[in-house]
């Protein structure tokens, strides 16, 4: 059975007279422990496509379930709860606070979650043990974003979905990025989508799907996988 599955979603933004169709009938499942890669142009449809599986935005047509939940049926505050109970998120840009260490950056999460791990657990997960007690501006681009990684799992999420993660790194930075997104795909098989244009995921993702003016152009099988050391 799919964690997810994306029955012919359509997305029509509005405003005054001006429609977007963002999203024109995407059909897709997602299974316990895949990791999927978003790919496209700008404009494609992806982000959008992400927000509704994140339950940060409603479809306008079609069915999205994440396992027996439909999200597509749910009220503002169902989607909430789902959100928070989960779903993990990485955007393109941190937002960690500057006055706290990277450790307490992520224990502002783990104290109010069910059944977290511990902040040093999750820092380390993503090769920053030594860096626990730096504050943001002491770390680079690609150490902070591992922080806001490592933020995001450390609640455990069943999903975690990751807007352009790199989008703000270089290629060689961004690929320490993505490493640590893939070890915590093996390691806690967390059910992972993932948009980006960083030419090294495609190798460590399982599926790739790309986009293409609100639909699914292809879906390929990464069948050279190769599992990062
Ligand atoms: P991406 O980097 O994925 O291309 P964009 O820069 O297109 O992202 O959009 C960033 C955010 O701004 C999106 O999450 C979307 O919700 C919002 N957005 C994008 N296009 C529009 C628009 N035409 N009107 C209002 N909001 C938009
Ligand atoms: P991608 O992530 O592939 O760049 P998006 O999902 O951000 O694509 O955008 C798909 C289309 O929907 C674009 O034409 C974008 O301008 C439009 N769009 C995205 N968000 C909004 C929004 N909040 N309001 C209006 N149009 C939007």
């Amino acid at each position: 059975k799919p964690v997810f599955s994306a029955q012919d979603v359509t997305k029509v933004y509005r405003s005054g007279d001006v429609e977007v169709h963002a999203l024109r009938g995407v059909s897709l499942e997602l299974f316990e422990g895949e990791m999927a890669v978003l790919l496209g142009p700008s404009g494609s449809g992806k982000s959008t496509f992400l927000n509704i599986m994140g339950g940060l935005d409603q479809a306008t047509r079609g069915t999205v379930r994440f396992r027996d939940l439909e999200l597509t049926a749910c009220s503002e505050s169902q989607l909430t709860r789902y959100r928070r109970n989960h779903v993990g998120f990485v955007f393109q840009f941190y937002n960690l606070i500057p006055s706290l260490t990277a450790w307490e950056n992520v224990s502002l999460v783990t104290e109010i979650a069910r059944d977290p791990m511990d902040p040093g657990e999750a820092l380390e997960l993503v090769g920053l043990k030594e860096r626990m007690q730096h504050f943001p501006a002491q770390l680079s681009g690609g150490e902070q974003q591992r922080v806001a990684i490592a933020r995001a799992i450390a609640k455990k999420p069943e999903v975690l979905l990751c807007d352009e993660p790199t989008g703000a790194l270089d290629s060689k930075t961004g690929i320490f990025v993505l490493e640590a997104l893939s070890r915590i795909n093996r390691e806690l098989g967390t059910t992972t989508a993932l948009i980006t244009h960083n030419a090294g995921i495609q190798r460590i993702a399982h599926r790739v799907f790309s986009f293409l003016d609100g639909r699914i152009a292809e879906t390929r099988v990464n069948e050279t996988r190769i599992e990062p050391a």
